[in-house]
């Protein structure tokens, strides 16, 4: 049943070519002849199904002709029709030509390998290959079938979990691990577990429902987006040289080490890889594994080379050498050395990770080092993995801990070029085999039992009949002795084709929307030229499948949709005026397939920025416009991008200038301004819904110069599972490109459509909520409209029961989806983990990333309904819970002079104290931004969710001494002011922002060479940054690129230059410094050391 690996070319990279390339000229349209089919519609021409009265077709004027629409023209515009906007003489874009002339920004990532890109380029429709929706698919690297994996022992969870063990607790001493087996049931619960995620509603067990049915709505959650990559945890370095012990610092160099560590060798695919480990510092002061190591039983490492990552785990088993008294800490506060508290360190090799082995789970290396997954049982990380990789069998335990039980999947995470692809199983009329009970999907941790005539579910315990045409003899293993065979009994992620109970309806085709606001400003600002170009270049990436559908329309106080009809020969506008009650003007020919159209398309939209040169019309209907765009794609779902360039002023969802009120709010002491990063009313939020029934999702650009009310535009993305791009304050010259390669990464990207996701898990959990963008309109599971590579959902756990320790607690995310080629698959992910009584494992298995990524998105979730203070405290005391219980049960050491930090988490101060500084978090700071900020974590995947406020800065101007031997990218400075002088040029980036710090002092020839400017005073704000013909040029644009590959994100690239503000924004970013915002790293080490002490006594 299973299938060859299906091909699919590799998604284009992130940013591949420039857009306006370098040497490429824009496609040329004839200049004028533009519109000149336009003309030709002149007249009557009456629109063919014109709907309601109201409704006025017009000929769209020809560029370069006067276009008032003459009473001749077409039906009698209704009186709010207004005119044309004028179109004078010469048609000369706005945004020029020269665009395309002048290469925007340096080389387009990948120059030189840019053709050999294009080829490979997936056409993401069109095309081919029945394939899986997802992952780029590399050979297979290693074909066999692991073995171990189907043995799974734990099968039925069901089972009434025995009480563990009844031990004293005695908390208090160190935990020799004996005495941790059992979760004390309450040592005082440290008043701020509080911490713990946030308990959404509750909803049931997830039923055991039939299929997942088609769309819903659902509540949205906002997400940021992030930064770079990178800085990774700590690996854990048990097996390795025995942690320093207390008191004194371990005589590792705390940084110097690390500067020299080899960046991580890059792998040779095209697709954005996440990122290499960043190199950083070795970690000064030892952190301790959890105390009781040595007693338990050891997860295995499989095929971890000794000093991989994994965060923390021994590679094998017992006889792990790490010392279960280390533990990394600081001396008394007043006696900590920077250099020797904890940073990122650098991992610089290439891990290859094998999901499971000897029966066992692995841990996951760190999200934010390179690896390559082998599945043997559980899924990739990438694409789902766990705060904690052994689960706590009572929420007793968890409360304990502090930290939070939740996965973050990532269900189209770009896979690493040299795995093997997800198998697809096609199980025919049949459909994929599910347990009757909980429906959960056929995986390797079911256990065939009775000749294999039965198997009971891991999920919930039931006892199933096989199916008689699925029933397999067993081994002596007691596997079934085709589970190597069968991907869905071996691998930990599949792909089954989805039979009839699965379709509600024919899989929908690829339809794209475009919307742009032509409003005044958004002409004269160059927006609109932006965008027409963005799309005109896009649109070619498209395949000319007949299931590629296309369909566009412009708004200002009105909204113009166009028929583009090829036979027409005569593309009509055709104008709605109502922008209170909408309705859309054809039910045909608004979308048509690429192929019928893109000629047509392409000329209007060489066009619209001509053709609305002289628009005067302030007002922008947005809201008005994305339901006229809804309507039109309504039966068949799809993507609507809106180009929205200023305030919606107009029409049904218009919004004010509550920015003005909110400065007021803030000035005059905090009357709750974080109300203003609320939704101003449910006008947009109803919209949403009613988008996200019908499968249409909404991406929105916000090409801007003024307040826009992110916060209330945002819930139409975030609900439907789109996200909001910002470009603020928009430059005409600097931001085409970024717009141009965003659009062309949202099309190309690995995505799927009408989607239904549920995640499922074993008796003793349940699912508590889930945050993302999406919509829910039941309790067990969201619909996305649209879910791509870049979305990741974080889901909550709560117990409902205990966990036995000794079995495993098994996790199964399913969905349900369409692919780019029209076919209906379902992804199942599962995941099945080892449970545990001792806290001492939570701590040394916990997974800092992710845990990291959870209260990311808590804080970004509670932003608009509390103050920020609040929300810092609620951050900070969540890091203070979570080490105060591991200093008071796990540690080993007794002296209270210590701070003490279990190695897994010993980054947790650090990036605690980078979010409360970080642009959602601090006290100033634009509404916008901050809702901007909100939005993007809403759906932030784990790797870049540390970047975002934890970012990279590397030294760029002295690229060209580094040796051959070296990596691409220079090792990362500590985020301190120390490291940036005023003779030199650094790169900071996020993932998201790209900030180029240009000392004051600065050799000339530098500037020269890598700007083409002779001084300071010449150096514009904007930074297009060029290829030179020099060696410092090309390779400051490689090391841009690389890292536009790695996060799949085509940074914003500003220049900061200290005294100015943007110097001021770059210095925000100096996470360890003091600043207004708050403490240095190491005064917030101090403070959080005596708030356990505090809390100790
Ligand atoms: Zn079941």
């Amino acid at each position: 049943m299973s299938s060859s690996p299906p091909q699919q070319s590799r998604p284009p990279p992130p940013f591949a070519a420039a857009p306006p390339q370098n040497p490429t000229p824009a496609p040329a349209f004839p200049p004028s002849s533009a519109f000149s089919n336009l003309q030709i519609s002149r007249g009557p021409a009456p629109p063919p199904g014109a709907p309601r009265s109201g409704l006025t077709p017009q000929a769209a004027p020809p560029a370069g002709f006067p276009s008032r629409p003459s009473s001749g023209m077409g039906i009698a515009a209704p009186p709010a029709v207004r005119p044309f906007p004028g179109s004078p003489p010469a048609p000369v874009p706005p945004f020029p030509r020269a665009q395309a002339a002048s290469p925007p920004f340096g080389v387009p990532p990948a120059v030189a390998a840019a053709p050999a890109v294009a080829m490979q380029q997936p056409r993401p429709f069109g095309g081919p290959p029945p394939g899986i929706g997802g992952p780029p698919g590399a050979a297979p690297p290693f074909g066999g079938p692991p073995g171990s994996a189907a043995a799974a022992p734990f099968g039925g969870a069901p089972a009434p979990m025995s009480q563990p063990q009844q031990q004293p607790p005695q908390f208090g001493a160190p935990p020799p691990v004996a005495m941790m087996s059992q979760p004390p049931p309450q040592f005082g619960v440290p008043p701020g577990v509080g911490a713990q995620p946030a308990a959404p509603p509750q909803f049931g067990r997830p039923a055991l429902s039939g299929p997942p049915a088609a769309a819903g709505i659902g509540s949205s959650q906002a997400m940021p987006p992030s930064f770079g990559s990178q800085q990774q945890q700590a690996p854990p370095t048990f097996g390795g040289p025995a942690p320093p012990q207390f008191g004194r610092p371990g005589a590792q160099p705390p940084f110097g080490a690390a500067q020299a560590a080899p960046m991580s060798q890059q792998a040779p695919f095209m697709g954005p890889l996440r990122g290499n480990a960043p190199a950083f510092g070795n970690a000064p002061w030892q952190t301790q594994g959890a105390g009781s190591g040595a007693m338990q039983p050891p997860m295995r490492m499989p095929g971890m080379p000794p000093n991989t990552l994994g965060q923390g785990m021994p590679p094998t088993t017992p006889t792990m050498p790490y010392s279960p008294h280390a533990g990394t800490q600081v001396s008394t506060p007043s006696k900590i050395d920077p250099n020797q508290i904890p940073r990122p360190m650098a991992e610089t090799s290439v891990i290859i990770f094998e999901t499971r082995q000897g029966g066992q789970a692995a841990i996951p290396p760190a999200a934010s080092s390179e690896f390559i997954v082998k599945d043997t049982g559980n899924c990739s990380p990438r694409l789902m993995r766990c705060s904690v990789n052994q689960i706590p069998c009572t929420a007793d335990l968890l409360t304990t801990s502090g930290m939070p039980l939740s996965l973050m999947v990532q269900p189209f995470s770009l896979p690493h070029p040299s795995e093997e692809p997800i198998q697809l199983v096609d199980f025919g009329d049949m459909g994929p085999i599910r347990c009757s009970r909980c429906k959960a999907y056929i995986n390797p941790f079911m256990r065939f039992v009775d000749q294999g005539r039965h198997f009971i579910c891991n999920l919930c315990g039931h006892s199933n009949d096989t199916p008689r045409e699925y029933i397999c003899n067993l081994g002596p293993d007691g596997r079934r002795r085709d589970a190597d065979d069968r991907p869905e009994l071996c691998r930990g992620t599949v792909e089954f084709v989805a039979s009839k109970e699965f379709l509600v309806r024919d899989p929908m085709p690829a339809v794209y929307f475009f919307l742009i606001d032509v409003s005044m400003n958004a002409v004269q600002t160059g927006a609109t030229a932006a965008a027409c170009s963005a799309i005109s270049q896009a649109i070619s990436d498209l395949p000319e499948g007949p299931r590629t559908m296309v369909g566009i329309a412009t708004y200002d106080s009105a909204i113009h949709f166009y028929s583009l009809k090829r036979a027409q020969q005569q593309p009509l506008m055709l104008i709605v005026p109502d922008v209170q009650d909408v309705y859309t003007p054809l039910q045909k020919d608004l979308i048509l397939p690429v192929s019928e159209c893109r000629e047509n398309l392409e000329q209007l939209l060489e066009s619209i920025p001509t053709m609305f040169e002289n628009n005067r019309v302030a007002d922008s209907a947005f809201g008005a416009a994305t339901k006229a765009g809804f309507l039109a794609m309504k039966s068949t779902g799809g993507k609507l991008l809106v180009f929205q360039s200023v305030l919606p002023s107009l029409g049904v969802g218009s919004l004010s200038a509550r920015e003005a009120e909110g400065r007021a709010n803030i000035s005059t002491s905090d009357k709750e301004p974080h109300k203003l990063l609320q939704p101003v009313d449910k006008t947009l939020k109803t919209m949403a819904l009613e988008f996200a029934e019908y499968q249409v999702c909404v991406d929105v650009f916000l090409t801007t110069q003024s307040y826009v009310d992110i916060a209330s535009i945002s819930v139409v993305p975030n609900t439907t599972g789109g996200r909001v791009y910002y470009y603020y304050p928009f430059s005409a010259r600097s931001d085409p490109a970024k717009l141009f390669n965003d659009l062309r990464w949202n099309i190309s990207r690995p995505q799927g459509f009408e989607a239904v996701m549920r995640v499922r898990c074993s008796q003793g959990l349940q699912v508590q909520d889930y945050f993302g963008n999406f919509c829910k309109r039941v309790p067990t599971d969201i619909d996305l409209p649209s879910i791509d590579s870049d979305k990741t959902i974080m889901v909550t756990f709560k117990h409902d029961d205990k966990l036995q320790e000794n079995s495993e607690c098994g996790f199964q995310c399913a969905l349900l989806y369409t692919n780019v080629y029209g076919q209906r698959r379902i992804r199942v992910m599962n995941l099945s983990l080892p449970c545990t009584n001792m806290l001492s494992n939570l701590f040394r298995y916990a997974d800092l990333e992710t845990q990291f990524a959870c209260f990311l998105k808590q804080a970004g979730n509670g932003i608009p309904t509390s103050t920020l203070l609040h929300i810092r405290e609620e951050v900070t005391n969540t890091c203070i819970n979570i080490l105060q219980s591991y200093r008071k049960y796990c540690a080993s050491v007794t002296s209270s002079g210590q701070l003490i930090l279990p190695e897994a988490l010993k980054l947790l101060p650090l990036y605690t104290l980078a979010l409360i500084k970080s642009v959602g978090l601090r006290n100033e700071g634009r509404l916008d931004d901050r809702s901007y900020w909100i939005s993007l974590v809403s759906s932030i995947s784990v790797s870049l969710a540390v970047p975002m406020v934890f970012p990279r800065l590397i030294p760029i101007h002295d690229l060209t001494s580094r040796g051959d031997d070296d990596s691409l990218i220079p090792s990362p400075l500590m985020l301190n002011s120390e490291n940036t002088h005023e003779d030199g040029v650094y790169l900071l980036e996020n993932g998201e922002d790209g900030l180029i710090y240009v000392g004051n002092v600065v050799d000339p020839t530098i500037l020269q060479q890598m700007f083409g400017v002779s001084s300071l005073a010449a150096l514009p704000s904007q930074v297009v940054l060029e290829q030179f013909d020099n060696e410092l040029s090309r390779k400051v644009n490689e090391v841009i690129n690389e890292i536009r590959r790695q996060r799949c994100s085509y940074l914003r690239l500003r220049i900061c230059r200290r005294g100015e503000p943007s110097g001021d924004i770059f210095r925000s970013y100096l996470v360890e410094d003091k600043a207004p915002g708050g403490p240095s790293y190491v005064e917030f080490l101090v403070h959080v050391h005596r708030q356990i002490q505090s809390k100790l006594t």
